[in-house]
């Protein structure tokens, strides 16, 4: 019998979750020679998730929950549900139903065929606002033409992965995650599974525009240093063309006398540079930005509540039981408030 983690990051899913659980109850247990466990992941919810999830752990033998201290970020709480997994294979997937639990038959599959690991891609973006599949279609290009890592468009956060990988992605603890990028950076055999985009039945994306652009571009700086390249390829282009230009006038100014030099090209030069100078330390800006935000080592969450103890967990857990602080282990209602995520 093999065993298999879901995680679920779930922010203000009140509506859903129960319908959810229940959903993928019946998918797995169609599911022979496995047994799951949900770990689901509350991402400092506003709404009553928090209430909700306990309900299910309590009606549910296999419903563990995590409940971070605040709103951490979807990728803040797979990395807190990957980090307490413990199975075999560990599943990350959304909770609002949009990821097929039935896919989960074929994952199964996929891992019996000897694979480290089945994602889902979608073939369809239909449901979703034309603005925002551009936006995605031209960063998934731009960043695949200038990155190493090449991540695939369409692949969606919804994969089944085997210990090792999950061990993998956990040794990267890096603040800023980008999941799609740091998949596809651990390598590991990965077979797709396509599936038509499915429309969210309840509750609302919580997506807003400008924090997918923040997000793509996190994912972009975090993987490539291209843009740097690309400044210091525009320095020598633009200090070669100033030097020719230099010499030229030069000889202008010696052969012909002294030229009075025209009002618009100066102020074109000097915008022209200026903008261009903005835009480098603009950049560089950038990547400084998350080397500070990354030297300060913070915890990438904080858990406040949870059910799951090291004593749950299956031996490779316990075998790294030594770094883990000793209120891990103890009940869930005496556990300390500020346990940190990073041990
Ligand atoms: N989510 C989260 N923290 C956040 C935002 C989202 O844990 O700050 C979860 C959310 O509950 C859902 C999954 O991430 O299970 C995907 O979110 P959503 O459906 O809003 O994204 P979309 O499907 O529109 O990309
Ligand atoms: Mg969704």
């Amino acid at each position: 019998m093999k065993t298999v983690d879901l995680v679920v990051p779930c922010y203000n899913e009140e509506d859903g979750l129960a319908v959810f659980v229940e959903e993928t109850t019946a998918v797995i247990e169609t599911i022979d020679g496995y047994t799951f466990r949900f770990i689901l992941v509350n991402d400092g919810s506003k709404d009553n998730t928090y209430l909700v999830m306990k309900e299910l752990a309590e009606k549910y033998s296999n419903v563990a929950y995590i409940s971070l201290s605040r709103n951490f970020g979807k990728e803040s709480a797979m990395y807190a549900g990957l980090k307490y997994s413990g199975a075999d294979y560990v599943v990350v997937m959304d909770a609002d139903l949009q990821h097929p639990p039935k896919m989960l038959i074929d994952m199964c599959q996929a891992m019996d065929e000897g694979y480290d690991c089945c994602a889902a891609r979608r073939t369809s973006r239909k449901g979703e606002s034309k603005i925002r599949s551009f936006f995605s279609k031209t960063f998934y290009k731009i960043s695949n033409k200038v990155s190493d890592v090449k991540m695939p468009y369409n692949a969606v956060d919804y994969r089944m992965m085997s210990r090792q990988m999950v061990d993998a992605l956990v040794s990267l603890s890096e603040v800023q995650r980008f999941s799609k990028g740091l998949f596809s950076w651990v390598g590991f055999d990965t077979k797709w599974i396509p599936y038509k985009n499915v429309e969210r039945k309840i509750g609302s994306t919580k997506w807003s525009f400008w924090g997918l652009f923040k997000y793509a571009l996190d994912g972009f700086v975090s993987f490539t240093v291209s843009p740097l390249r690309i400044l210091s390829g525009m320095g020598v282009l633009f200090s070669g063309v100033a030097f020719i230009y230099i010499i030229i006038t030069l000889i202008q100014t010696l052969i012909f006398g002294i030229d009075v030099p025209g009002y618009v090209t100066t102020l074109c030069a000097v915008l022209f540079m200026g903008g261009i100078i903005e835009l480098s330390i603009g950049v560089l800006g950038e990547y400084i930005s998350r080397i500070f935000l990354e030297t300060k080592k913070r915890p990438i969450f904080i858990v406040k509540d949870t059910n799951i103890t090291v004593a749950d967990n299956t031996p490779k857990i316990q075998e790294t039981a030594d770094e883990v602080p000793e209120d891990i282990s103890i009940d869930s209602k005496k556990q300390s408030n500020n346990y940190f995520g990073q041990f």
